[in-house]
């Protein structure tokens, strides 16, 4: 497993500028701009444990981006649940 270093400080806005997203995917390198949306075909991977009722991942094991490609190769290893939360239709 790898290891991260997290440390906390400030940082200058321009220092902010210059951060990007990176694919998490193993391998890929592709990188996109943090100060802006994030193209139209990337996707955020987040993933957790969500309570019954409650309003927010309770703990996120991954939250991280997946480029274009990475997010259809990852896409379509999944089953199809159908456009549930994609196009919601009619009120809960
Ligand atoms: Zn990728």
């Amino acid at each position: 497993m790898k290891k991260m270093t997290i440390t906390s400080g400030q940082m200058r806005i321009d220092d902010v500028a210059k951060l990007r997203h990176r694919c998490a995917w193993d391998g890929c390198t592709a990188t996109t701009p943090v100060s802006q949306n994030l193209p139209r075909d990337w996707r955020w991977l987040i993933m957790g444990w969500w309570p019954s009722g409650g309003f927010g991942i309770d703990k996120a094991e991954r939250d991280c981006v997946l480029c274009g490609p990475h997010a259809r190769q990852l896409d379509a290893q999944l089953i199809d649940i159908g456009n549930r939360m994609r196009e919601p239709k009619g009120s809960a």
